[in-house]
């Protein structure tokens, strides 16, 4: 049998008050896939993603994580809420979130992040979860760090702390928003390459970045989103080589 498609997104729509911020956003992903989103500050990019994994309900539209739709509910007043919240808690488990501002919890360290959330939500038992943990700091190059506190490490190794905890969560698709925007150019880098290496492991990942290169280089997919629609999609090569959009045009020519 095919695998199942991680990921699928129909129609997703999402209206604060009466700002319409996504206006049908359709997204299918295979195992694998690399998918980055970019476009203009304010384009409905986090908010997408945070529909995704529930930190926002979307106003309407389907979601459907490995062949299993989330969900939903009304509440009194007849807005849509998500059905349950152990479902949310599988849901960001499922689909594990990476912030731009990292996110750490500063009064426990690095091993004590990592290991919180696969105890107490995914009930793994402690020493499994202390040894998933010590192997994602290996992967992600901070083992020798795991006993520090947030604050006692820089940017760039604070936002790898981050990513082996959303590894820990054995996602089926991770989600990256701006990850590397945070930080001092010098430390971009490090942050980028490990994207890349699990990219090349084959791991479904939908990364929100303004990083160019990375979305050339790494993306198997590329969305461009302009007001909450998807005004270009496709392989990296069709969209920043031969771009059918005038506004795709306008967003990638050079500003000064
Ligand atoms: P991007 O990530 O592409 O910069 P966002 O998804 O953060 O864009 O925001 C898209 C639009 O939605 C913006 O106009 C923003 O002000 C609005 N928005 C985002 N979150 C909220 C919210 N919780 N309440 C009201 N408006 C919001
Ligand atoms: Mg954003």
């Amino acid at each position: 049998m095919a695998d199942q498609a991680p990921l699928i997104c129909k129609d997703i729509c999402k209206t604060f008050d009466k700002l319409d911020v996504l206006k049908g956003i359709s997204l299918e992903t295979q195992k694998g896939d690399v998918v980055s989103l970019i476009g203009s500050s304010g384009s409905g990019k986090s908010t997408f993603l945070r529909c995704i994994n529930l930190l926002e309900t979307p106003t309407s539209g389907e979601i459907i994580v490995q062949g299993d739709p989330i969900r939903f509910a009304q509440n009194r007043k007849g807005e849509r809420i998500p059905a349950n919240n152990h479902q949310v808690e599988l849901i960001r488990a499922k689909l594990s979130m990476v912030f731009q501002g990292f996110n750490l919890w500063s009064h426990m360290t690095v091993l004590e992040n990592i290991i919180e959330a696969p105890i107490h939500v995914l009930k793994v038992p402690k020493k499994e979860a202390i040894e998933r943990a010590e192997s994602y700091l290996h992967k992600v190059g901070i083992y020798e760090r795991k006993d520090y506190y947030p604050a006692q490490m820089s940017g760039g190794q604070q936002q790898r702390a981050a990513i082996a905890r959303a590894l820990a969560m054995e996602p089926d698709v991770m989600l990256f928003d701006e990850p590397t925007s945070a930080l001092d150019p010098e430390l971009v880098g490090e942050v980028l390459r490990v994207m890349q290496s699990l990219a090349e492991e084959g791991r479904t990942m939908i990364v929100v970045t303004h990083e160019m290169a990375f979305a050339k280089d790494v993306s198997t997919k590329v969305l461009f989103l302009h007001q909450g629609v998807i005004e270009e999609q496709g392989s990296p090569t069709k969209v920043f080589d031969n771009p059918e959009s005038e506004r795709m045009q306008q967003f990638l020519a050079p500003k000064f």
